[in-house]
């Protein structure tokens, strides 16, 4: 995984948690999402995981280097958090890079003052295909509404780590979702168990927001 922090040339509106396709040339592009939160962060942040055989995610890794210019779209997305209902729960699961536009949202909501519970489930096969595990903590400590979980699904898990699948954990640990608002992102068939999981524990379909991260079509 590598953070890359782009510079806008002009002025960039977004919220934390929508995406932008980066462009690795005129007819090739990705979506990523922000992971940055424009009132914080003097840049705009993406967690960009490299899959192999991958044009745009190996160039990221690869053959971008700090300085070089790159064309990105508007940001876009419904996946962000909503000001105006400060007491409720929110509950947000993410896997591998799905941490990216989750861990905007979180930062997000907690600058708003949002006053009621933020859990988050953050999912991988192991530790190592988890990450920010300590500025998470860190962040857990200093809000006291703000619960992190990071899950791993295969093997024993160490001290501190939850054992199993991330969307199993989280709705075992959360218990009923109504006047729940519920966030999703990464791996498209764990987004889409959760859409339904999630509307069966008794979230309102209206509070779902989810991106799943869908290869782009051949
Ligand atoms: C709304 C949205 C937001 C996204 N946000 C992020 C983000 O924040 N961070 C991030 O890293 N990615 C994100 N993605 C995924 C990203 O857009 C690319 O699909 C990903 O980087 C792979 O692109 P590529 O050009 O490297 O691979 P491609 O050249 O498109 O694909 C190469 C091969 O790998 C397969 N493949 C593609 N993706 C995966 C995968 N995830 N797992 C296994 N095989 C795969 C393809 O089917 C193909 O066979 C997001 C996708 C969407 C739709």
């Amino acid at each position: 995984m590598v953070c890359v922090k782009l510079d806008p040339a002009g002025p960039f509106e977004y919220r934390a948690g929508q995406y932008i396709n980066c462009f690795k040339d005129a007819s090739t592009a990705r979506s990523y999402s922000l992971a940055s939160v424009s009132r914080l962060d003097d840049c705009i942040k993406l967690h960009v995981r490299k899959i192999p055989q991958g044009i745009v995610s190996t160039w990221i890794h690869e053959a971008l280097a700090p300085g070089d210019r790159i064309e990105i779209s508007e940001a876009a997305g419904d996946c962000f958090y909503v000001p105006g209902n400060p007491e409720q729960g929110l509950l947000l699961i993410g896997t591998g890079s799905g941490l990216a536009p989750l861990y905007g949202i979180v930062r997000d909501a907690l600058l708003e003052g949002h006053s009621g519970p933020i859990r988050l489930y953050h999912g991988s096969l192991n530790v190592e295909g988890l990450y920010l595990i300590e500025e998470l903590r860190r962040l857990s400590e200093e809000h006291e509404n703000f619960t992190y979980a990071p899950c791993v699904s295969q093997g024993d898990a160490p001290e501190g780590f939850y054992q199993g699948i991330v969307l199993d954990v989280a709705l075992k640990e959360t218990g009923k979702l109504s006047g729940w608002r519920v966030y999703l992102c990464g791996n498209p068939d764990m987004v889409n168990a959760a859409r339904k999981k999630t509307f069966l524990a008794g979230a309102s379909m209206k509070d779902i927001y989810a991106d799943p991260f869908l290869p782009a079509p051949s």
